[in-house]
């Protein structure tokens, strides 16, 4: 048997004046189909009343506690980045930006430099060694993540002030983070020393252009010791997205990513990947984040379009799967209301659909109407739990 856990990224909402969520709304047969046939619930990736990132409601719903394993995004960027990152090392991520004579920061972004001109400038910070400290870098366009290897702390505040005017200065947070703070400081001076004068900036202030002549660091965080979800549930898994920081999740449980370009790729080419990976893999997990991004930009009807073409991408996808082959969760990971324009704790729909699940009465798959399902109300850590003991792989507790 196989598993699947579909995320919709940011699908919940909350009622308009119409009292209609864009999930309501939308035409979506294909998930109404498989809440008909499966089970039904509501669900929170973390607990009630949590509002989630995404990146610790996937970690929650792959069976991981976050508060255990989730010490900032500067890890899974990192991982994400495919960067060599050991149990102890310190990752942050960073934004390649401008600081004036007085070190004082005057654009946050450097005019968001390109790919090339970034690998160029990469190669001036990658493999610099501060007191006994390693230090890795690798680019991503206009951003990047930074390694701390060695004697090290995460606790040290951003050296990213977060706004133009003000010096890039890291502090620590205890006495632990003391050296930490010390050389992170060498290090922007280095990094400004030698990026200010290299001949990409040169040629840049020729073409009346930002310098990229540091580099921000932020969401620092602790590598923490995880489990591999190879290990930890016995199964070859996969994950699918088009984020780095789900691909980060991925990589650092020891799941093959796969990359998949929601807006360059068309539904026929997302499905044949994502199908091709079911039958590979034990598990596959599919993230799709662009209702997520319809609802940070506050678009209800852009939101209602991607719910509807992400049924077209379930239909495909459930033209080539069997119910006595395959176990599928459809969800999300967090609610994203419109009107809050973020993430939000509302619980979000979930269906379980597979052979011999008690299928309950729910018809349509939305927030309302799962509410009334059979599953009631779940933890994200319970989805792994629930899924493991379908296919009888739970180890019994007792006699
Ligand atoms: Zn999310
Ligand atoms: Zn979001």
């Amino acid at each position: 048997m196989k598993l699947v856990i579909f995320i919709i990224d940011g699908l919940g909402d909350r009622p308009n004046e119409r009292g209609l969520t864009p999930l309501k709304e939308a035409k979506t047969p294909t998930m109404d189909k498989i809440a008909e046939e499966g089970i039904c619930g509501l669900m929170n990736a973390i607990d009630i009343g949590v509002r989630p990132g995404s990146d610790t409601s996937h970690l929650a719903i792959l069976g991981y506690n976050p508060y255990e394993v989730y010490t900032g995004r500067g890890p899974l960027e990192a991982f994400g980045l495919g960067m060599d990152l050991k149990e102890g090392d310190v990752a942050f991520r960073c934004n390649f930006a401008t600081v004036d004579k007085d070190f004082k920061v005057l654009d946050r972004r450097a005019g968001r430099i390109s790919e090339e001109e970034a690998k160029e400038l990469e190669k001036e910070i990658d493999g610099l060694e501060i007191d006994g400290v390693k230090i890795f870098f690798k680019s991503k366009g206009y951003r990047g993540a930074l390694v701390l290897k060695g004697d090290v702390s995460d606790k040290v505040t951003d050296g990213d002030p977060h706004k133009e005017g003000e010096k890039p200065i890291v502090k620590a947070l205890s006495k632990e983070g003391e050296k930490t703070a010390e050389v992170l400081n060498k290090l922007l001076k280095i990094v400004y020393e030698r990026l200010d004068k290299h001949p990409i900036n040169i040629e840049r202030e020729k073409r009346g252009l930002p310098k990229a002549n540091i580099i921000l660091p932020r969401g620092g965080g602790r590598v923490p010791k995880v489990e591999k979800f190879y290990n930890k549930y016995g199964l070859k898994g996969c994950c699918i997205s088009s984020t780095a920081l789900i691909e980060g999740i991925g990589k650092m449980l020891g799941l093959d990513t796969y990359e998949v370009d929601e807006k360059k790729m068309n539904i026929e080419e997302r499905a044949k990947i994502i199908i091709d990976k079911i039958k590979k893999y034990d598990f596959t997990l599919v993230n799709v984040k662009l209702a997520d991004e319809a609802s940070h930009d506050g678009k209800y009807e852009e939101k209602k379009k991607i719910i509807e073409e992400t049924d077209k991408l379930l239909s495909l996808i459930f033209k080539e799967i069997k119910k006595d082959e395959v176990y599928f969760v459809l969800t999300a990971d967090h609610s994203s209301p419109i009107e809050v324009r973020d993430h939000s704790a509302d619980p979000v729909p979930i269906v379980i659909w597979g052979k011999s699940v008690r299928k309950d009465d729910v018809k349509e798959f939305n927030e309302f109407s799962c509410a009334k399902g059979s599953l009631h109300w779940i933890r994200g850590e319970h989805i792994m739990r629930i899924l493991l003991d379908l296919i009888n792989k739970n180890e019994k507790f007792g006699a």
